[in-house]
């Protein structure tokens, strides 16, 4: 149990780490948001390349699978009716993620519907190229919608762009969508980016247990990136309270299991059991989800009395 916590825990710090690195990687260490746009750009060529690693797909949970690479998450949800797809990764993901499709079974034609965790380049920056290959129908909540078809981080962390992508439905916090019997709801968390969003849905688990769901979580929203600006952020004036009120939201969900954008640390240790689906389900193990949800508000409390000096 204790082991599984600082795996997590370490998950969840990944973004803080990943910028650690790309900063170092930088001419200009320090500060990530004072760096020049051809200083984010190289440095995130680096980073590419250590995240964007393929491994084989698998069947994660119910109808949810994992098509991926070493450390970006990215999950086709599976139904009867055409698949739903959660982020697109970096550019040079999208074969690999076509691949992985592929190898289960199924078909990029049959993706109909293309979701986001959130408007940063390791998440979104395929998702013009997929939406080629598919043909999907692009969604997301409105409040990173504007980024997406831009193609430029619009969010505090102002790091590298994309290929602008059409979004053919803008949704509000809440606003479920359904396809083949599943159905997602997105909940609002902004903070790491304006429009971060934590998609919920429940899945059958167990052919034999028809009746017994499991609620899972996709996430990857935890405030803004360590070198940002908290207080008094001159793009984001109310950044602190939209943070907190994004903690509020998620202490609202109540998974049974949950999934992150960056996996490589949660799924360390046990990725042979999700391989070969183990039951009980090796993720039940995780730390539990409102201490979770407490533990990273709480860091950035700190981060907000430290900025205001106290
Ligand atoms: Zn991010």
């Amino acid at each position: 149990m204790k082991k599984s916590l600082q795996v997590i825990i370490s998950a969840l710090t990944f973004s803080g780490l990943a910028l650690l690195t790309l900063s170092q990687a930088s001419a200009q260490p320090g500060r990530f948001d004072t760096m020049t746009m051809e200083q984010k750009v190289a440095a995130g060529e680096s980073y590419h390349g250590r995240q964007a690693v393929p491994v084989e797909p698998f069947r994660v949970v119910g109808n949810i699978y994992f098509v991926g690479t070493t450390n970006i998450g990215i999950y086709l949800i599976a139904t009867p009716e055409g698949h739903i797809l959660v982020d697109s990764g970096v550019n040079e993901m999208s074969a690999t993620i076509r691949d992985s499709v592929e190898k289960l079974g199924f078909r990029m034609s049959d993706i109909k519907i293309m979701l986001s965790s959130h408007a940063h380049f390791d998440h979104v920056q395929a998702h013009a190229v997929l939406q080629r290959m598919t043909g999907a129908q692009v969604m997301a909540l409105e409040a990173d919608a504007d980024a997406l078809e831009a193609g430029r981080d619009l969010s505090p962390l102002g790091f590298e762009g994309w290929e602008p992508v059409k979004v053919d439905r803008r949704l509000q916090d809440g606003e479920s969508i359904s396809l083949g019997g599943t159905t997602m709801t997105p909940t609002w968390v902004p903070g790491h980016t304006p429009g971060c969003t934590t998609w919920s849905t429940d899945t059958q688990d167990d052919p034999q247990n028809p009746g017994e769901t499991v609620n899972v979580v996709i996430f990857g929203c935890n405030g803004p990136n360590d070198g940002v600006q908290i207080v008094n952020n001159p793009r984001f004036p109310t950044l602190a309270e939209d943070s907190l009120f994004g903690f509020d939201n998620l202490d609202k969900l109540n998974p049974d299991i949950y999934l992150t954008g960056h996996p490589e640390a949660p799924f360390e240790g046990i990725m042979e059991q999700l391989r070969v689906q183990v039951r009980p389900h090796p993720l039940l193990q995780q730390q539990p989800w409102h201490e979770l949800v407490a533990e990273r508000r709480a860091s950035i409390e700190e981060r907000i009395a430290a900025e205001r000096g106290h």
